[in-house]
């Protein structure tokens, strides 16, 4: 969301106040790593947020002795329930007890609003829910006595995690964790904006490990919208994002789900097609797009030199001396903390609007990693006129996201192939059309990337 809507909502919207991570995460002195909520406001004004809370999109039912859905038992459910969590006298939810149970509930609310408020700005329109033809809200379930949390057609219904033992952990409500609900609704969005394969033989391996890191990405760019997660973040790198043994240098940070999968530094050889696994190389290329993207900025406005932003970038395989490279952005970020953060949240709006841009634009159909590169050049040619295409062809080139080997795409033509030879020959002429073709040499791949 822009900063200036964002702005604009906190003065028009409805106040709740949410952890940005769970609170059962811990500095290394024992002390929360998030200790206070910070408060978020949500689109609806006030009074539009009823008790629940509920509004024209979703709202939360606090249910009682609830065994999770499941193929034969669905929404909407109609069983016992907690009374619903009420507004506070001017219509807000920020007065609630962080100690109690209705705070659970309203933050459940509060953050699956806050995410889709977040990217229907980004996507520009109203994101539809993709079973809107069985129900017009979405349904949401803070705490069932289960340890496990499912989305489903309609839902999302969480219960707790789980102690060593395999008992439910009540201390670990997933409904407090920004990540993973987050994560969950991002699935939806990519129901709704990309949509599922339609073929039988469409076997889905990349469309998988896609929607597992729109998931990631849509979690993390949320995220992003926190001021003391963001804070933390810079405090820890001093701008020195780049994923490449970044995971030593946030510091507690490191604990957290989303800034494990953002800063991971696999390629496509590293990973198997289970779809979390092969999420990881597509998540690492785009954010790291969004680190170029923010680091690009800082050049611009001389806040780093170009020299200390190529040093930074070509990490793998070189001799550099990464401490004198985080002393450098160390010193560039001291006493410019401020504009720093603006070129940071700069970047994760413009990753924002890319992906947004992107999943519009995506058929399920036989997707392939590869495709989704060649969307996402798109996507940078309708936002900035292809600024950008350099940086994201090299996050991508440095994941081996490449055409596979028996892409039609890396068929050549000669002309004797093509049928444009006055005498062609036999055997060449058969070649052409949709004859199997024998993969191409690797060189020439590489050719193809850039
Ligand atoms: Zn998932």
């Amino acid at each position: 969301m822009s900063l200036e809507l964002d702005l604009r909502l906190a003065e028009t919207g409805t106040r709740f106040r949410i952890f940005p991570q769970p609170r059962f995460l811990t500095k290394a002195d024992g002390t929360p790593l998030f200790g206070e909520p910070e408060t978020v406001t949500v689109s609806p004004p006030p009074g539009a947020v009823t008790a629940g809370p509920a509004d024209d999109r979703m709202f939360v039912v606090d249910a009682v002795g609830k065994l999770p859905y499941n193929q034969f038992f669905r929404p909407p459910y109609t069983g016992a329930t907690n009374p619903p969590v009420q507004p506070g006298p001017e219509g807000h939810f920020d007065h609630l007890d962080p100690a109690s149970r209705d705070f659970s509930a309203a933050t459940m609310y509060a953050t699956v609003r806050r995410v889709l408020d977040i990217w229907q700005d980004y996507f520009g329109r109203t994101i539809e829910w993709h079973f809107s033809t069985a129900f017009a809200k979405l349904e949401l379930i803070p705490l069932i006595e289960w340890n496990n949390a499912q989305s489903g057609f309609g839902f999302l219904e969480f219960g707790f995690g789980r102690t060593p033992t395999g008992t439910i952990d009540h201390t670990r409500p997933f409904c407090e964790n920004f990540d993973v609900l987050a994560h969950e609704l991002g699935h939806s969005l990519i129901f709704a904006e990309v949509g599922v394969p339609a073929s039988p033989l469409d076997e889905g391996i990349d469309y998988g490990g896609m929607h597992e890191s729109a998931g990631d990405l849509v979690a993390i760019v949320a995220s992003l919208h926190f001021h003391s997660l963001v804070d933390m973040l810079l405090d820890n790198t001093k701008g020195n994002l780049l994923t490449i043994n970044g995971l030593d240098r946030v510091g507690e940070l490191s604990d957290t789900r989303q800034v494990r999968i953002a800063l991971n530094a696999l390629r496509m050889s590293d990973v198997d097609d289970e779809p979390h696994n092969r999420s990881l190389p597509l998540t690492g290329a785009i954010f790291d797009t969004m680190v170029e993207v923010f680091q690009q900025d800082l050049v611009d406005k001389k806040l780093i030199s170009e020299e200390l932003r190529t040093r930074s970038t070509n990490l793998p395989g070189t001799a550099l001396d990464l401490e004198q490279i985080q002393a450098d952005f160390t010193a560039a970020y001291t006493g410019n903390e401020a504009a720093f953060k603006e070129s940071l949240l700069l970047a994760r709006d413009y990753l924002g609007r890319l992906l947004a841009t992107t999943w519009s634009d995506l058929s399920p159909d036989f997707l392939t990693y590869h495709g989704i590169l060649r969307a996402l050049l798109d996507a940078d040619r309708t936002l900035t006129g292809g600024v950008n295409a350099a940086i994201i062809r090299a996050c991508f080139a440095w994941r081996e996201i490449a055409p596979v080997p028996t892409s039609m795409l890396l068929r050549q033509h000669t002309l004797t192939s093509c049928g444009l030879e006055s005498t062609p020959a036999p055997a060449a002429a058969a070649a052409d059309g949709y004859a199997p073709m024998i993969p191409a040499p690797r060189g020439s791949h590489q050719n193809l990337r850039r």
